[in-house]
């Protein structure tokens, strides 16, 4: 199985990577369905959405202040450095990523597509400025704006659309692809999800790597259940020299 993996990387003519939170695990970033500690009784459904921040941004910003300082101080593992080096070795043509940290950056990935954001910008409510972040806000006081808005984190909530450009862009990725690897992601979330859908629909190949079964399995033409840092660096050679 990762024999064929192998093939399909160094046959692919435009091969594309979707991430999602899994591939994060292993740096110690709890996804969604993962639950932790002090956020446990929160559902990231009730905080990470425009009616929570409107209602509470104080709590909102807490708990994102929380997962930037986790996100931060975090480093990235084997799966982000061997998509970087895929990169490299000039055999990647896209990373497109739902995650909302940076790790695939600080692995070395450059021109990242992030469909949710990015927890290193803050956007003004008020004025659409974006705001670079350092280090989390100590909260309170809620970080302003010059202009006086509020500012928010730069990252899609529950229920808001995605960036129409970044969509675009990741949609003619996929259907050029003749080789997509989805790692890390449950498959659930659209438009993501739609996004292996479009590479079989232009007839390319799903390359599956999650440690569990999900929506995409059925239709993927190869399903690789391990670790994503696991199956990218061990089986390809692709770790750090
Ligand atoms: P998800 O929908 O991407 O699901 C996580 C998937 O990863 C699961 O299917 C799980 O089986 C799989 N997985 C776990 N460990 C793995 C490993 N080591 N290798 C490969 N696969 C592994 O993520 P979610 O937690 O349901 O979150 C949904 C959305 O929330 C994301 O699209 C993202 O925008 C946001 N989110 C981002 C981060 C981040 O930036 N690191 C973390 C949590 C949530
Ligand atoms: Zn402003």
């Amino acid at each position: 199985m990762l024999q064929e993996l192998k093939a399909c990387i160094e046959k692919a003519q435009h091969l594309t990577v979707l991430t999602g939170a899994g591939v994060s695990a292993e740096s110690g970033i709890p996804t969604f369905r993962g639950g932790d500690g002090l956020w446990n009784r929160y559902r990231p459904e009730e905080l990470a959405t425009p009616e929570a921040f409107s209602r509470d941004p104080e709590t909102v910003w807490r708990w994102y202040a929380w997962r930037m300082e986790r996100v931060f101080s975090a480093q990235p593992n084997p799966a982000h450095l061997g998509f970087a080096k895929l990169q490299e070795m000039g055999r990647l043509a896209c990373l497109i990523t739902q995650n909302v940290d940076d790790l695939h950056e600080r692995a070395g990935s450059r021109d990242v597509l992030h469909l949710h954001g990015t927890l290193r910008q803050m956007r003004c409510v008020a004025c659409g400025s974006r705001i670079p972040v350092h280090r989390p806000p100590e909260v309170p006081p809620l970080p302003v704006c010059a202009c006086g808005g509020l500012l928010r984190p730069d990252v899609v909530w529950f229920g808001e659309s995605l960036s129409p450009d970044v969509l675009q862009l990741a949609f003619d990725e996929a259907s050029r692809s003749d080789v997509m690897i989805v790692a890390g992601t449950s498959a659930v979330v659209h438009p993501a999800a739609s996004l292996p859908l479009e590479v079989k629909r232009h007839g390319g190949t799903v390359i599956e790597i999650n440690p569990d079964a999900t929506p995409l399995s059925s239709m993927a033409d190869l399903s690789i259940r391990m670790p994503a840092g696991m199956a990218i660096t061990e089986n390809l050679g692709l770790g750090q020299s």
